[in-house]
């Protein structure tokens, strides 16, 4: 029997490379993990983590202002950049601390440094001379920012560097509009930056519902972030102070900072896949079967590296799955239904299941209901911004198909409402579900208006 140096080495320690390693080696499997920048991944490092943590600070402004109605002065309101970042960077030591020693409380074998494949069993470590061996290789590598194309590409920053800014600007124009571009433009505008989006597509958050991308552009609008849709940049240039950004149509934008938030695409370049045959796709994930499988035996491959849904959770439970498969006798299928997801814009989105355009798509009769309402709290607080609350119905099985919110807690009701939704809940069921209240998530359980949608004005296009 060929010996190994180890059961299992994985190539990148995030969100899904870290579990794998970590549940193997509990297992009894001899685990190796290999990372380049630093152990916990996008996540944790530059991603979910730090994010969250900008937008809670960045959400005290409007709520100071808001406490007014409740009675509170809050006259002397200042803001300290240095301060908030600071503390950021180190909850994110401390998750990196806590994540290194989880990996060593397993007993897993830690390289930092940079990985490649030599051969289907090889390994070779940037930092040393020869190769180590494997039965099994994981490749859990990631993603990485794309940059646009354009004259100047080089004085744009991406999310990475937003987590490294020592200062704040005055102003900051954000190229795109997904759901990492309207985080940070929620993020610098709650913290007083003047933020301009500009986008190429007709409105921000493609793929979402509908109204919710409506929905969420009106109010963010009026939170007075800029938002700029069907334009396109030409080229950014350097200025005395700050850069100017010029647009295909014509006119340009002055900023003192200019992000790219223009998608990520995978970490499968550069490091031997290519070589071995790994079948990649157009963007270059690496495909894989339900199990994760590469097309080389012993080379499988989870998260965002493989693009199928790109978020932490789901490059957790796809590494779960692959070592219940691997290791513990108990192929496990990855099931990527009903995945809830949010965007921390402010307002928030809470989303899971079908939006209704897709869910008119797949199913012939689709039944629609929705609220649009002032929650309670801007009745006193007096900020004039409505909730959303939409559900999208199976009208032959009477089952929800999707769930979209908009408006504080949205994230927060969406997690509970995406188990029901997996266990396949009527609408009967959630009419016959008791409210709480007073709260935004009982409009959930008393939407009792079907949606019509409006009849074409004759004369119009529409009734032509
Ligand atoms: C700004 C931002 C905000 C986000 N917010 C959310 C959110 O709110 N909720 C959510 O669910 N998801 C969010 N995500 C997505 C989430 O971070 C990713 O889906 C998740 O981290 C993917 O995990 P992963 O294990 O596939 O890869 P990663 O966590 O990216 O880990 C890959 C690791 O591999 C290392 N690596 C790459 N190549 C090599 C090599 N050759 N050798 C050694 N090491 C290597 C990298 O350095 C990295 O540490 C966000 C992402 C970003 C960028």
């Amino acid at each position: 029997m060929t010996h190994y140096d180890y059961d299992l080495f994985v190539i990148g320690a995030g969100s899904g490379g870290v579990r794998a390693a970590r549940l193997a080696s509990e297992l009894g499997a001899r685990v190796g993990i290999a990372e380049e920048y630093r152990i916990g991944g996008t996540c944790v490092i530059r991603g979910c983590v730090p994010k969250k943590l900008l937008v809670y600070g960045s959400r005290y402004g409007s709520e100071l202002a808001d406490a007014r109605g409740f009675g509170w002065t809050c006259e002397e309101r200042r803001f300290d950049w240095p301060t908030l970042i600071h503390n950021v960077r180190r909850e994110v030591d401390r998750l990196n601390g806590a994540y290194t020693r989880t990996l060593e409380t397993a007993g897993v074998d830690r390289f930092l440094t940079r990985a490649a494949l030599e051969s289907p069993h090889e390994i070779k470590l940037a930092d040393r001379d020869g190769a180590l061996s494997a039965k099994t290789i994981l490749v859990a590598t990631g993603a990485h920012p794309v940059m646009p194309d354009v004259p100047g590409r080089e004085h744009l920053i991406s999310s990475n560097q937003c987590f490294e800014l020592e200062q704040l600007p005055r102003s900051i124009a954000i190229v795109g509009a997904g759901y990492i571009g309207m985080e940070f433009a929620s993020i610098f505008k709650g913290l007083g930056v003047a933020v301009t989006v500009i986008y190429r597509g007709e409105q921000v958050l493609r793929d979402f519902d509908m109204d919710l991308r409506d929905g969420v552009a009106e109010a963010m609008r009026n939170r007075g972030v800029d938002l700029r849709m069907d334009t396109d940049i030409a080229s950014i240039e350097k200025e005395e102070a700050g850069y100017r950004v010029q647009l295909k149509r014509g006119d340009s934008i002055a900023a003192d900072l200019v992000m790219a938030a223009t998608g990520r695409a995978p970490n499968s370049a550069g490091f031997g896949l290519q070589q071995l045959g790994v079948e990649l796709g157009w963007n270059g994930r690496i495909v894989v079967d339900e199990f994760s499988k590469s097309s080389v035996d012993s080379i499988y491959a989870v998260g965002d590296v493989t693009d199928r849904k790109n978020l932490t959770p789901v490059a957790i439970h796809e590494a779960t799955a692959l070592v219940e498969t691997l290791f513990n006798e108990r192929p496990t299928p990855v099931d990527h239904s009903f995945i809830p997801t949010a965007v921390f814009s402010q307002p928030e989105i809470g989303t899971v299941g079908l939006t209704e355009e897709k869910a008119r798509e797949m199913h012939p009769h689709v039944d629609v209901y929705k609220a649009n309402f002032r929650p309670l709290k801007t009745m006193v607080g007096g900020r004039d911004e409505k909730m959303l609350m939409k559900l999208v119905i199976d009208a032959d099985s009477d089952k929800v198909l999707g769930c979209h919110i908009l408006g504080s807690d949205a994230a927060e009701i969406v997690q509970m409402i995406a188990v029901a939704l997996k266990l396949g809940v009527t609408k009967a069921q959630l009419d016959a579900t008791m409210p709480l209240h007073p709260s935004a998530a009982e409009e959930l359980v008393t939407l009792r208006h079907r949606w019509e949608a409006p009849a074409p004005v004759a004369g119009s296009d529409a009734a032509a």
